[in-house]
C-alpha cells in the first residue's frame, strides 16, 4: 500500500478530482481509472486508513458512508444495480491509505471478484 494519503489532498483541494458530493462527513468523486461506466470512490473526511482501523465510535459514520453510496447510485440512474467494494489491506488490494468505499455500475458485474 503506498504511504501517501492522495485522498486526503483531494479533502483539502490540494489536488483536484471530479467531485459528486459532499457533506460535513463525506466526500465522494469519480476515480482516476474507472472500472466501469460508472466508479465513484465514496470517502470519510475523518482520516481512518482502513476498514481494520475504524472502530465501534465509527458505526454511525460507516452507515452514513453507504446511504451515501445508495444515494449517489439513485443519481447516477444505476437503476439496474450496482457494486459497493471496500478492499482492506495488502491483500484486499487496496492501494490508498484511507478508507474508501468503490460504487461500480453501468455494465453487469461478474463473480467471483480477481
Ligand atoms: P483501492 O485499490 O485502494 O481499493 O482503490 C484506490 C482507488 O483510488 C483506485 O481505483 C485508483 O484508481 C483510485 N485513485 C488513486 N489515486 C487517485 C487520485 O489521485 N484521484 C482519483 N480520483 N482516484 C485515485
Amino acid at each position: 500500500m503506498m504511504t501517501d494519503n492522495v485522498f486526503m489532498k483531494i479533502i483539502q483541494r490540494t489536488i483536484p478530482a471530479r467531485i459528486v458530493y459532499e457533506d460535513d462527513l463525506s466526500l465522494a468523486f469519480h476515480d482516476i481509472h474507472p472500472q466501469a461506466p460508472v466508479h465513484v470512490l465514496i470517502i470519510p473526511k475523518k482520516e481512518i486508513r482502513t476498514l481494520d482501523d475504524a472502530s465501534k465510535d465509527d458505526q454511525a459514520l460507516l452507515g452514513h458512508l453507504l446511504l451515501v453510496a445508495q444515494q449517489l447510485a439513485r443519481q447516477l440512474n444505476l437503476d439496474k444495480g450496482y457494486r459497493l467494494v471496500i478492499n482492506c489491506k495488502e491483500q484486499g488490494g487496496q492501494t490508498v491509505p484511507h478508507l474508501h468505499v468503490h460504487l461500480l455500475g453501468g455494465r453487469a458485474m461478474t463473480w467471483p471478484p480477481g
